[in-house]
C-alpha cells in the first residue's frame, strides 16, 4: 500500500483503532446472531457462526481502514499547520504569538517560576547597509543558533521582532539566568562577519527580568526591554539582568 506520508506512530494508530474496532464489532455480531437466532428458537449453525464472525472484517475492514488513513492525514496536516503557524519563517524560532502564548503557559504552570531575557541584535542597520539585506537575514540565523544552541532543550527561544530575540528560561533564577545570558552574549560575539575587505564582529545586548512571584508576559517583558535598553545604553554587547527577582522586587517597593 502507498503510505500517504504519515510518520510510523500514526500507522500504529491507524492499525491499533481499525484491529480493535474490528474486534468489537465481530464480538458484537456473534453476540447479537446468535440472540436473533435463538429468538427464533433456532440454533446458530457453523455457516451462521462464519458469517457473523466474518461479515464485519470483510465489509467494514476496508471501509473502516480508509477512514482511518483519512483522519490521521488530517491530523498530520493539522500538525503542520500549527507548526507552521507558530514558526518564524527566516530563523525557525518561534514567531511572536507563539512565543508570547508559550511564555504566558509556562508562567501559569510553574507559578511564574522562570527567566525571560529580551536579546536585540547591536547596530544591525549596520551590518544591512554595510552587506546588503540578504547577509543580515543570514545573520539573523546565525544569532537564532547561537540562541538556541546555549539554552536547555525545553527553554523557550523567539523572534519578536526584526532583530529582536526573547528567551524564556524555565524555573531558571538569576544565577542561572546570568551563567545562560552571558553565554550567549558571548557565542554571539565570537561571530565574524566579511566580505570584500569589510568585516564586522556581531553582538547583542540583553535585558533580562527574573519572575518568582505572580508576573505576567507583559510586565516581565516591560521591564526585559527596560533593561535591555540600559544594555544598549551602558555601550551594548552586555547583560543586564537587574539585581532582584521580580517578586522581591515588588515586595520590596510596597
Ligand atoms: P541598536 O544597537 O540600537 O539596536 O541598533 P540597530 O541598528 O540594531 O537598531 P535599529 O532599530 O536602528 O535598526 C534595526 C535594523 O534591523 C533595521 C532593520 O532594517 C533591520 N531589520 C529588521 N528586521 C530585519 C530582517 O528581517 N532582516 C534584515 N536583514 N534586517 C532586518
Ligand atoms: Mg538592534
Ligand atoms: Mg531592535
Amino acid at each position: 500500500m502507498n503510505k500517504p506520508g504519515l510518520p510510523p506512530s500514526e500507522w500504529g494508530v491507524v492499525w491499533r483503532r481499525t484491529s480493535l474496532i474490528i474486534i468489537a464489532s465481530t464480538a458484537g455480531s456473534w453476540v447479537i446472531s446468535n440472540l436473533v437466532m435463538m429468538a427464533l428458537n433456532q440454533g446458530m449453525n457453523d455457516v451462521g457462526t462464519i458469517l457473523a464472525l466474518a461479515m464485519p472484517a470483510v465489509l467494514g475492514g476496508p471501509i473502516l481502514l480508509f477512514l482511518q488513513i483519512r483522519s490521521a492525514q488530517l491530523r498530520e496536516a493539522n500538525r503542520r499547520l500549527e507548526l507552521l503557524a507558530s514558526t518564524d519563517w527566516l530563523t525557525d524560532c518561534l514567531n511572536r504569538r507563539a512565543f508570547t502564548s508559550r511564555v504566558s503557559s509556562s508562567l501559569t504552570q510553574t507559578a511564574g517560576h522562570g527567566t525571560l531575557l529580551v536579546i536585540d541584535a547591536d547596530h544591525f542597520k549596520t551590518v544591512n547597509d554595510r552587506f546588503g539585506h540578504e547577509r543580515g537575514d543570514e545573520v539573523l540565523q546565525l544569532i537564532a543558533n547561537a540562541i538556541r544552541d546555549n539554552v536547555r532543550e525545553g527553554d523557550l527561544v523567539g523572534r519578536i521582532g526584526g532583530e529582536e530575540f526573547g528567551v524564556f528560561l524555565e524555573d531558571a533564577g538569576a544565577e542561572a539566568a546570568d551563567l545562560a545570558a552571558e553565554r550567549i552574549r558571548a557565542a554571539v560575539n565570537a561571530l565574524f562577519i566579511s566580505s570584500e575587505g569589510l568585516a564586522q564582529r556581531l553582538s547583542v545586548s540583553i535585558g533580562g527580568a527574573v519572575c518568582a512571584g505572580n508576573a505576567g508576559f507583559s510586565e516581565l517583558f516591560r521591564i526585559a526591554d527596560r533593561r535591555l535598553y540600559e544594555a544598549k545604553r551602558a555601550g551594548r554587547n552586555r547583560v543586564e539582568l537587574g539585581g532582584l527577582p521580580l517578586g522581591a522586587m515588588s515586595a520590596a517597593l510596597s
